[in-house]
C-alpha cells in the first residue's frame, strides 16, 4: 500500500496539470492565448491571435468587426449552407451579436434573456431569463430588444430592459450577482451590449424619449459594485464632474435633471490611450425650443465623449450636432483605426451619424479632421470645418419657426445602431444607410407625460394622411442601401441597393467578404472590395442583428440572429412596410461551406378579415382620439393604427367590441404580455377616444386589406404571451 500512495498522488498531479490550461499555454510548441483565467482584457486586446473566437460586441476594442478568418472566401463563398439553426423563445426584434469562446456561443435575445449554445451544432446548453417586467416595455422607446452579453474570466454580463446588470457563470448560466444600474422609478432602459475594460464592466443605458438623465457606469467585475459614473448632462443638485459645470453654460431656461442624453449603444476603447469612447443621445423633448428656450448647444446631448477609462474623468468631446432637435443621438457605432491621412498615420475615432455624416476624429483630441454626408440631408449643407459645427438650413429649427419641416435623415437616422464594419483590407466602412424623412411639427402648449413618449412634437399632425397618391409618396423616399465608404477620401465606393431601410448590421472578413441580412428577409455576402453579390439565402424574416464569424471544430462559421423588430417595425405603421410584409420568426442562423441544413417551409398565414364595429363616434371624438393614439399608442401600435406586425394591429382587436378595452388600456389586463397600464396619462373618456379612433381607421382600412387580396405572410400566429 506505501508504495501506490505516490503513484496516486503522481497521477492526481498529472491531471492536474493536464486541466489546467495555463500549463498549455506554457508548453514552448503552443500559440494559444493564456486562456486559464477565462477572458481579460489583455485577452481581448490580442483578440487577432484568437481569430476562430470573438469575444466582445465588435469583436476587437476597436469595433472594426473584421475578422482575419479566411476559411469562407470570394472563391467559395457560392457553397455556403446553412449549417444549423435554432428557433428562439420570443418574437421580437433580434439585435444580438453572439459571442463565441473555446466552442461555445452566447446571445442575448429579445427580453434581455441569455442562451449557450454549442457553436458547432446549435444545441441548447443553458438558458437565463431574467424575468423582465412585460410592462417594462412602455419605458423602452424601440421593441424589448437587446444587443448582447460581455465575457470576462469565467463570467458573462447582460443589461436588462429594465436597467439591471446581472453577472451569470459562463458555464452554468447561474446568476453571481445583480446591480440596478439606474433609479427603478424612472424609465430607464438597457438594449446595449456591455463592454469589459480592466476588470470593469461598462453599461449605459436608454429613456431620452421619455424623460432621464443620461450617464455610463462602471462597475466593479468581480462584485457589482459601482466604480465611477460620468453623466452627459449637468444635474439639478451639484456637479459630479467639475466639466458638467462648463456644460450648464450651454443651456437656458429652466433646466430640467431629466433632459436624456443617453448612452445607449456605443462603446468603444483604445488601450495604448487608456480612453473610454462612447456616444451620447438626444435630449428630452426633441423640441429645443421647449427643451431650452432661446438656444444652446445642450452638452452633452448628441456627442461623442473620450473619458479616462480608470476614473471616468472627462479628456475631449466632439458634440455633433449642437441643439438637436431632430433624435440625432450620437450613439451609432464608434469605430477605432489608423488611417493613412495625407501622409501621416493618424489615430481615429469614426461614426456614420444618425444625422447623415460620416465624421473622422482624431481620438487623441477630438479634434475633426474630416466629416462629409454619405447619405441625403436636407438640414445643413455641411460641416464647416473651422468651428466643426453643421452649417444648418434655418427652416430646418421648426420649435424656434413654429412651422413644420420634413427632415432627412428622420429619427431612425442616416443610420441607426445596426453595427457596421472596418476591412483594414480594403480600407473601406461598410455601412447600413437609409433614407427616411419624418414631418417634425412642434406641439403647441406641450407638456411632459407621466407615461409614454415626451418629445415636444405634434405627431397626430404628423400622422401619415390616408391619402393614397401622398402615401406611394412617402413610400417612394424610403430607401436602404449598404454602403462601402471610403473614410480617408470621405467618399462612396460602391453600394447594394436594398428594398427599403432598416436592414442588418455587417462584418466584413480577411475573405475579402462582406456578409450582411436585410429587411426583405434576405441574408448575404458580397466581395468587400467591389460589392459583387457572391451568395444569398431567404431567412423568411427581417434581419436586424449584425454577422459574426468564428470557428469551431476546425472549421468556420457565419452566424447571424434574424427576428423583424426594433424603432423601424413599430412606429412607422403602413410606412414599415416598405420591404414587404415581413414577420418575426426569431432564430439563430449559422452558416458554413457545403452546410446543408434547411429551414422548415415560411410559415404563411393571411390576415382575417377586419371586422369592426361601426363608427358612430363624431368627428370631434375621433380627432381627439387620434391626438392620444399618436401620443401615446402610435410609436408601439404603428402610426395612424397600423401595426407594422411585431406589436398587436389594433384594428383587429376584439377589444373594439366591449368593455374588456378599458381594463386593457387603464386596468393594465394584458400588463404580462407587454401592455402597460395608461391610467396615470388617461382618464376613461380618453381611453373611449382612442377606441373611437381606431375603429373609425379600422373602417377606413377596409377596403384596403380585404382578404380577397393576395394573402401576407405574417408569420406564425402571434399570440401575447409569446411576445
Ligand atoms: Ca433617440
Amino acid at each position: 500500500m506505501n508504495r501506490t500512495i505516490p503513484f496516486a498522488a503522481i497521477a492526481a498531479a498529472t491531471l492536474a496539470l493536464v486541466a489546467c490550461n495555463s500549463v498549455k499555454s506554457m508548453l514552448p510548441w503552443s500559440k494559444a492565448p493564456d486562456s486559464s483565467a477565462g477572458i481579460t482584457t489583455a485577452r481581448i486586446a490580442d483578440a487577432d491571435k484568437e481569430p476562430g473566437n470573438w469575444l466582445t460586441y465588435g469583436r476587437t476594442y476597436n469595433e472594426q468587426r473584421f475578422s482575419p478568418l479566411t476559411q469562407i472566401n470570394d472563391t467559395n463563398a457560392k457553397n455556403l449552407g446553412l449549417a444549423w439553426y435554432l428557433d428562439l423563445d420570443t418574437a421580437r426584434g433580434q439585435e444580438a451579436t453572439p459571442l463565441v469562446i473555446d466552442g461555445r456561443m452566447y446571445t442575448t435575445t429579445a427580453w434581455s434573456m441569455v442562451k449557450a449554445l454549442d457553436a458547432a451544432t446549435g444545441n441548447v446548453l443553458w438558458s437565463y431569463d431574467p424575468q423582465v417586467p412585460r410592462d417594462w416595455d412602455v419605458k423602452a422607446c424601440c421593441d424589448a430588444v437587446n444587443r448582447g452579453v460581455a465575457a470576462w474570466h469565467d463570467r458573462l454580463y447582460v443589461g436588462t430592459l429594465d436597467a439591471r446588470l446581472i453577472a451569470l457563470d459562463a458555464a452554468t448560466g447561474k446568476v453571481l450577482w445583480s446591480v440596478q444600474t439606474a433609479d427603478p422609478t424612472k424609465p430607464y432602459s438597457i438594449t446595449g451590449a456591455p463592454r469589459v475594460v480592466k476588470d470593469k464592466i461598462l453599461i449605459g443605458n436608454g429613456g431620452a424619449e421619455f424623460g432621464v438623465r443620461g450617464y455610463i457606469s462602471a462597475y466593479d467585475a468581480e462584485t457589482g459594485k459601482l466604480d465611477w459614473r460620468f453623466y452627459t448632462i449637468p444635474g439639478a443638485s451639484g456637479f459630479e464632474q467639475p466639466i458638467l459645470k462648463k456644460a450648464l453654460e450651454t443651456w437656458k431656461g429652466q433646466y430640467a435633471e431629466s433632459s436624456g442624453g443617453t448612452v445607449w449603444d456605443a462603446i468603444s476603447y483604445d488601450p495604448e490611450l487608456n480612453l473610454v469612447y462612447f456616444g451620447a443621445g438626444n435630449g428630452t423633448p426633441w423640441n429645443a425650443e421647449e427643451r431650452s428656450p432661446g438656444g444652446g448647444d445642450n452638452l452633452f446631448l448628441a456627442s461623442i465623449v473620450a473619458v479616462n477609462a480608470d476614473t471616468g474623468d472627462y479628456v475631449w468631446h466632439y458634440q455633433v450636432t449642437p441643439g438637436d432637435e431632430w433624435d440625432y443621438d450620437a450613439d451609432q457605432q464608434l469605430t477605432l483605426a489608423d488611417l493613412r491621412i495625407d501622409g501621416k498615420v493618424r489615430k481615429v475615432i469614426m461614426q456614420a451619424s444618425k444625422n447623415g455624416f460620416f465624421y473622422v476624429l482624431d481620438r487623441e483630441t477630438g479634434k475633426l479632421i474630416s466629416a462629409k454626408n454619405y447619405a441625403t440631408v436636407n438640414w445643413t449643407s455641411g460641416i464647416d470645418m473651422t468651428t466643426g459645427r453643421p452649417i444648418e438650413d434655418p427652416k430646418a429649427r421648426y420649435s424656434e419657426n413654429k412651422s413644420p419641416w420634413v427632415n432627412l435623415p428622420g429619427p431612425i437616422g442616416a443610420h441607426n445602431w445596426q453595427p457596421m464594419s472596418f476591412d483594414p483590407q480594403t480600407g473601406l466602412v461598410y455601412i447600413p444607410a437609409q433614407d427616411a424623412a419624418f414631418p417634425f411639427i412642434a406641439e403647441a402648449g406641450y407638456k411632459a407625460a407621466p407615461i409614454g413618449f415626451n418629445v415636444g412634437l405634434d405627431m397626430a399632425a404628423g400622422s401619415l394622411p390616408n391619402d393614397p397618391k401622398i402615401k406611394a409618396q412617402a413610400m417612394a423616399g424610403l430607401k436602404g442601401a449598404l454602403i462601402a465608404w471610403d473614410p480617408v477620401a470621405q467618399k462612396e465606393a460602391w453600394r447594394v441597393q436594398h428594398p427599403g431601410p432598416w436592414n442588418g448590421g455587417i462584418l466584413s472578413t480577411a475573405g475579402n467578404l462582406v456578409a450582411q441580412g436585410n429587411a426583405a428577409g434576405q441574408f448575404a455576402v458580397y466581395r468587400a472590395d467591389n460589392g459583387e453579390k457572391l451568395w444569398s439565402t431567404p431567412v423568411q424574416t427581417g434581419v436586424l442583428a449584425a454577422p459574426m464569424t468564428y470557428t469551431a471544430g476546425g472549421e468556420q462559421y457565419i452566424a447571424v440572429l434574424a427576428g423583424w423588430g426594433g424603432a423601424y417595425a413599430l412606429a412607422p405603421g403602413e410606412l414599415s412596410f416598405k420591404s414587404g410584409h415581413i414577420p418575426n420568426i426569431s432564430r439563430v442562423l449559422a452558416f458554413k461551406i457545403g452546410g446543408t441544413a434547411s429551414l422548415p417551409p415560411a410559415p404563411v398565414q393571411t390576415m382575417p378579415p377586419l371586422s369592426p364595429p361601426k363608427s358612430t363616434a363624431d368627428a370631434k371624438t375621433i380627432a381627439a382620439g387620434k391626438g392620444y393614439f399618436a401620443r401615446y399608442c402610435g410609436v408601439c401600435h404603428g402610426d395612424a393604427a397600423v401595426s407594422g406586425g411585431v406589436i398587436p394591429d389594433l384594428r383587429y382587436s376584439g377589444a373594439l367590441k366591449s368593455d374588456s378595452w378599458f381594463d386593457i388600456v387603464l386596468n393594465g389586463a394584458l400588463k404580462d404580455q407587454g401592455m402597460a397600464s395608461f391610467a396615470d396619462a388617461l382618464n376613461h373618456d380618453q381611453a373611449a377616444a382612442i377606441r373611437a379612433y381606431v375603429i373609425a381607421r379600422a373602417n377606413e382600412s377596409k377596403p384596403a386589406v380585404s382578404p380577397t387580396k393576395k394573402p401576407v405572410s405574417r408569420g406564425k400566429p402571434k399570440k401575447p404571451s409569446k411576445a
